[in-house]
């Protein structure tokens, strides 16, 4: 009898445009994962909601989204690429997850606390945005993933997701896979061109902190050139130097070399010719994508057949397993005719 391939889940939210961050520790990550693995690549609109976002210009970002995601690499007749909420059983599951996890176990999240510090003061902040890591958890568990490739950040998502898993299997019996994050190695955390303590986020205000996947080359070469390094004047790959670090890190993560190449390969060299060699392997690495991405965009019809076929595969699947747990919390289960 044939093995059941081992499930794979994860996804990125329409919150802004793509990063070469999410690119990197996500999206590069995933398109090895398709052959071996069966897998569902989200987006997840649902969380983007979690604070506000123009309309029109979250439905637009959906569809960029997905253009991006196949111009990269995914298979959508290998992969199942849908958009989250098509899915009702994702909402749905989320509920009975909330009602399964505890207020202090959310209240340590530290996405939670970084976002809310980042808000203006005064700004509400939605119920749904303390919550979204339980909608995460819905999000894996309801397709029973063994694997979640996600960069380092939601490494804690994750981890929750499997408490609450496991916490659900011992209160009712057993229902869950236990999810395991899967971390990139060179690409686990990319971080601000502006600001190299803290990650690359595609929701920043500062548009020169982050490289979109969408950016043409002569953008692209400006904010790496306008990347913030350090006065030391040698590529070095340390901590002292978190801005060069970064830019080896990009550089690693694309060609697939280790930093002591770059760094060698830059000896007695300054940072001009250093950042010049960065902008054009990331130019390289995304033109292709770019050109793809672009062609798809201009016909939304093909978009919409691989997202409602997607969605149909998705929620064969996890209505299987919302089903289950409507059952073993004791909902009383409609007359399906
Ligand atoms: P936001 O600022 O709205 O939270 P984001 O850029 O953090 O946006 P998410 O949609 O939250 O993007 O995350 C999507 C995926 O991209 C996740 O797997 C996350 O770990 C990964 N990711 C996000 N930023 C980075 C980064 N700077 N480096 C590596 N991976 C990242
Ligand atoms: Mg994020």
């Amino acid at each position: 009898m044939e093995e059941k391939k081992k499930i794979v889940l994860s996804a990125i939210k329409p919150s802004g445009e793509i990063t070469l961050g999410n690119y990197l520790g996500a999206i590069k990550n995933w398109i090895g994962f398709q052959d071996e693995y069966e897998c569902f690549y989200c987006i997840a609109d649902l969380h983007a909601i979690t604070v506000r976002q123009e309309p029109r210009l979250l439905r637009k970002r959906v569809l960029e989204i997905l253009a991006i995601y196949i111009a990269s690499g995914l298979d959508y007749t290998k992969s199942t690429l849908f958009v989250q909420s098509h899915v009702p059983a994702h909402s749905e599951a989320s509920w009975i997850l909330t009602c399964n996890a505890n207020m202090g176990e959310l209240s340590r999240m530290t996405q939670y606390k970084d976002k809310t510090a980042k808000l203006k003061e005064n700004t509400s902040i939605s119920a749904g945005l303390f919550n979204y890591p339980v909608l995460m958890a819905a999000d894996i568990l309801i397709y029973n993933a063994d694997f979640v490739p996600v960069g380092i950040d939601q490494k804690q998502h994750v981890e929750l997701a499997r408490d609450i898993a496991q916490r659900f299997n011992s209160s009712y019996s057993d229902t869950f896979t236990l999810p395991e994050a899967k971390i990139p190695e060179n690409a686990a955390k990319i971080m601000d061109l502006q600001d190299p303590s803290k990650k690359m986020s595609k929701s920043d205000d500062n548009q020169n902190s982050y490289i979109l996947v969408l950016d043409p080359p002569d953008v692209i070469r400006r904010k790496i050139g306008r990347a913030v390094t350090d006065s030391v004047g040698v590529v070095n790959y340390t901590d002292e130097q978190p801005g060069v670090k970064n830019l080896i890190n990009i550089i690693c993560a694309i060609k697939n070399v280790k930093p002591d190449e770059v760094v060698a390969s830059f000896e007695g060299k300054g940072y001009k010719e250093f950042k010049e060699y960065v902008a054009e392997v990331i130019i390289e690495e995304l033109e292709p994508v770019q050109k793809k991405a672009n062609e798809l965009l201009t016909d939304k019809s093909k978009l919409e057949e691989i997202y409602t076929e997607g969605a149909m595969k998705a929620s064969y699947a996890a209505t299987k397993v919302l089903r289950k747990m409507q059952k073993k919390v004791g909902l009383l289960p409609p007359v399906r005719k």
